[in-house]
């Protein structure tokens, strides 16, 4: 199998210009250990977790949980900077080291014009890389089954 585009590392950066947790619409999906490290942050039963903070999005035949946000699209955690910074979902974490970001050197290169810190700054290794695709894949966003509608 051929190397992949990143086998020298990848630089990226965070400016901390906040465009990916604010002002747009989009998901944050949670994993089942996402959920947990939240409901610890904001002492929460899971329940009340759920309803306060998540709502449930179609996706195919199931349900995944992503955070709420609020009527400006600012994610439900952000308040001047994020309100559960040690506890983020994994896909914050991760970020940009996700798969689709990473099929092609376009794909990486088209993220720039999203995100000013990609391709600047530190050096992230191949196996730093790696170790983030693989914490994903072992850590899924919990997808659910839906209800059947009544006939
Ligand atoms: S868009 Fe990129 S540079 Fe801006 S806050 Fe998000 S990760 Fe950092
Ligand atoms: S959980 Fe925090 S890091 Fe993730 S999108 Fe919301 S405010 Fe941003």
């Amino acid at each position: 199998m051929s190397e992949p585009f990143y086998s020298e590392g990848l630089r990226f950066e965070c400016t901390r210009c906040h465009a990916c947790c604010r002002l747009e619409p989009g998901y944050v999906f949670l994993s089942e250990r996402d959920i947990e490290r939240l409901m610890t942050a904001t002492r929460l039963s899971r329940t009340d977790f759920l309803a306060r903070y998540c709502r449930e999005v179609p996706v195919g035949e199931g349900l995944m949980i992503s955070l709420k946000e609020k009527p400006n699209y600012d994610c439900i955690f952000w308040d001047g900077g994020c309100t559960v910074y040690p506890h983020r979902p994994l896909q914050c974490q991760s970020y940009p080291f996700w798969d689709p970001n990473l099929t092609s050197r376009q794909a990486w290169s088209t993220l720039k014009g999203r995100c000013p810190g990609v391709g600047q700054g530190k050096l992230h290794s191949l196996e730093e890389i790696e170790s983030w695709l693989a914490a994903r894949s072992e850590d899924p966003p919990v997808v659910l089954k839906r209800k059947r509608e009544p006939a």
